[in-house]
């Protein structure tokens, strides 16, 4: 997978994939990332690419051709059309389900706004997808940039050393993960629990799966209204209900 990264502030998101699992997915070359300045594109001598908004108002905007040149430059290094995502508070709320469909495309060119954001004709002749981190306004979308190809690239097959560790992640199949637990076995205050240690594989994946439905239950109605309960399901959460203290009935 390639992603290309269209930003003022590029070493913000370099340096974010500098370390850990995605640098050695970067270094194997399972994913190609690119850098790409919209000031390489300015026709000003200063390289600015942004002007104050029509109608008067705070702040500035970011100029339909910078952006319009270095979209077109993006085409014709690539081999298969890119996908256009802008970060923007006012897109798609950024979800696994989106993270999913991203993860589908084989190049994706991620657009970092800065101060009042893009040129709205640039928005409506490039872009595939606007997509927000959340309902709060950050100084710029490099963050939201990193969180999205973070989230995307973990879901490429090689990205994580064990390709099970995604399966039982939160918002897999729904449900939140199930607690962790490692050594010591006792902390002096709390034990881990007992069935972990018992190596028996089939009562550890059922404890598992209760945990996930309990806490998803407890923790994200939004979700759990979401599942349709197997029998055995249903089983496992209201024996959950019964052993948690905080817990009310399952609806
Ligand atoms: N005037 C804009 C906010 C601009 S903030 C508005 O109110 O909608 C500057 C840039 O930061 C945006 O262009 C966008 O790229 C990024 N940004 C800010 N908040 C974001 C969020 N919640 N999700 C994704 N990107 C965001």
């Amino acid at each position: 997978m390639r992603i290309d990264f269209v930003s003022i502030f590029p070493d913000l998101i370099a340096n974010w994939f500098r370390q850990g699992v995605i640098a050695r997915a970067l270094k194997k070359k399972l994913l190609a990332f690119h850098y790409i300045s919209p000031r390489q594109f300015s026709d000003d001598r200063n390289g600015r690419i942004d002007d104050r908004p029509f109608g008067g108002g705070p702040g500035m905007v970011m100029r339909y051709e910078p952006l319009t040149r270095a979209a077109r430059a993006i085409a014709d290094d690539a081999e298969t059309t890119p996908f256009h995502v802008c970060l923007s508070p006012q897109g798609d709320r950024f979800d696994h389900a989106l993270a999913e469909g991203l993860a589908n495309k084989a190049h994706l060119v991620l657009w970092c706004g800065r101060y009042e954001g893009l040129d709205q004709r640039f928005i409506e002749e490039t872009i595939n997808a606007e997509v927000s981190v959340g309902d709060f306004v950050l100084s710029g979308g490099e963050l939201a940039a990193a969180i999205v190809a973070d989230a995307v690239c973990r879901l490429i097959p090689g990205v994580l050393g064990d390709p099970a560790s995604t399966c039982a992640d939160s918002f897999q199949d729904k449900l939140l993960d199930h607690p962790h637990y490692t050594r010591p076995e006792n902390t002096g205050r709390i034990s881990a629990p007992e069935i972990l240690l018992s190596g028996d594989h089939a009562r550890i994946a059922r404890w598992r799966l209760k945990q996930a439905l309990g806490k998803t239950f407890l923790h994200r109605p939004d979700l759990f209204k979401q599942l349709e309960l197997s029998d055995a399901q249903k089983i496992l959460l209201n024996e959950f209900l019964a052993e948690d203290t905080i817990s009310g009935e399952p609806s």
